[in-house]
C-alpha cells in the first residue's frame, strides 16, 4: 500500500467508526411516536431548529411509492418531532412536503412553520425590529395568515379570495401563556435563545437595525447599507431604543404568497389594507391547509430595497427560540387511541 492508499484507508476507517458512533448513540423511534411536524424552508432555519432540539432521534419511516425526502428527528421536551424542509422555496413546494409527511407520519397531531420573513413596520402600532418575532394569530378578520396574492382583480381593487385554516387551538393558548409570560417578566424565550446564539454564525450581529424612510431607497448596489449611510439625503424613521438586544414578539397577520417582497410601496400595497399584518414569508400556506399549523417567523428585513442577509442567522435562532418556548408549555402528546391528522383537523 502506498502513501495515498495509506491515507485512504484512515480516512475510511475515521468515517466508518464515527458513523459506528452515531449509530450507537442516537436512539431510533419509530414514525408513529412522531407527533410534532416543524417545516423549515432554507438550511439555516433548519440548523437553529436542530440546535433547539434536547435530543436527536433516526427513524425509518415506510413509504409508498418513490422516496421523495429526506427528514431530521430530535425532542423538544416531551414531543417527539420530524423536521421536514420543501425542496424549493414557495407554497405549491411546501404543500407537497406537508401532504407526504402527512401520510408517513399518520401521528402528527400539529405543525410549526419556522423561518425568516420580511417585517412589515407599521408605527406606532407595530413597531417591529430585526430579530423580532411574528406570530400568524388569528384576528377580527384574518385567521392568522392569508395569501396576499391568491384571489381577483375586479374593476378597482384586488380582492383575496380564500380562507387559510386557523391555527389549533392548544397552540393559540400555548403562545396566549407565553404572552403572559412576557408580560410578566418570566418568558423563558430569552434563556433558549441565549443557548441557541452560542453557535457559529448564529450570535446577535453587529450590523446596526436601521429602518429607512420609505421614500429612500438603496443607494449601492452591494448587500450592505454603507453606501446609504454615506448619503446626505438619507432618512432613518426614528424608533425609541429599547432597552436590551432582546427579541420582542408580534401577534397578527401574517401574509403569505409566492414573491420576495422588496420595496415599500408593493409593502403597503400587498398588505392589502390589514393593520394587522406583521411580516411576509412564502410557504406557510402550502402548509397550513394540510396539517394545523401555526406560523413563526424571525424578521430578517423590512421587505425593502434595503434587504440584506446580515440578520438571517440570529432572525432564524429567534423563531426557533420561540418554538422550543412554545412546544414546552404544551404537555406530550394526549392522542385519542387510533387518532391521524385527518380527525384532529376536525376537532383540534
Ligand atoms: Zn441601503
Amino acid at each position: 500500500m502506498d502513501s495515498e492508499d495509506a491515507d485512504s484507508q484512515r480516512i475510511d476507517d475515521a468515517y466508518n467508526s464515527q458513523a459506528e458512533h452515531q449509530r450507537k448513540s442516537i436512539k431510533e423511534i419509530p414514525s408513529e411516536a412522531i407527533t410534532v411536524a416543524i417545516f423549515c424552508t432554507l438550511a439555516f432555519e433548519a440548523v437553529a431548529v436542530k440546535y433547539s432540539f434536547d435530543e436527536e432521534f433516526t427513524c425509518h419511516p415506510t413509504c409508498i411509492g418513490p422516496k421523495n425526502y429526506l427528514y431530521s428527528f430530535g425532542r423538544i421536551g416531551n414531543h417527539r418531532i420530524i423536521l421536514a424542509r420543501p425542496h424549493h422555496v414557495g407554497p405549491v413546494q411546501a404543500a407537497h412536503c406537508a401532504a407526504t409527511v402527512r401520510q408517513q407520519f399518520p401521528n402528527v397531531q400539529f405543525a410549526l412553520s419556522i423561518g425568516t420573513g420580511g417585517g412589515i413596520p407599521h408605527l406606532p402600532r407595530h413597531d417591529i425590529r430585526l430579530g423580532d418575532i411574528a406570530i400568524g394569530i388569528p384576528g377580527d378578520n384574518h385567521p392568522g395568515i392569508l395569501e396576499y396574492d391568491f384571489g381577483k382583480y375586479e374593476q378597482d381593487r384586488f380582492v383575496l379570495k380564500g380562507c387559510a385554516n386557523k391555527p389549533p387551538s392548544i397552540l393559540i393558548s400555548a403562545d396566549g401563556s407565553l404572552e403572559e409570560d412576557e408580560i410578566m417578566e418570566r418568558s423563558p424565550l430569552s434563556k433558549i435563545l441565549r443557548t441557541l446564539t452560542t453557535r457559529p454564525k448564529y450570535a446577535h450581529p453587529y450590523v446596526e437595525d436601521i429602518l429607512y424612510d420609505a421614500k429612500f431607497h438603496h443607494i449601492n448596489k452591494g448587500d450592505d447599507c454603507n453606501g446609504c449611510e454615506a448619503a446626505t439625503e438619507k432618512n432613518h424613521v426614528y424608533r425609541p431604543p429599547r432597552p436590551h438586544h432582546q427579541p420582542y414578539v408580534h401577534r397578527g397577520l401574517i401574509l403569505s404568497g409566492n414573491g420576495v417582497v422588496k420595496n415599500p410601496r408593493d409593502r403597503d400595497l400587498l398588505r392589502r389594507g390589514y393593520d394587522d399584518a406583521v411580516c411576509f414569508e412564502m410557504e406557510a400556506a402550502g402548509i397550513v391547509d394540510e396539517i394545523p399549523c401555526l406560523v413563526v417567523r424571525g424578521i430578517c428585513n423590512y421587505a425593502d430595497t434595503h434587504k440584506q442577509d446580515a440578520w438571517r442567522y440570529y432572525a432564524a435562532a429567534a423563531a426557533a427560540a420561540y418554538g422550543k418556548a412554545l412546544l414546552c408549555k404544551i404537555d406530550g402528546p394526549h392522542m385519542r387511541q387510533n387518532s391521524s391528522v385527518g380527525d384532529l383537523v376536525r376537532y383540534v
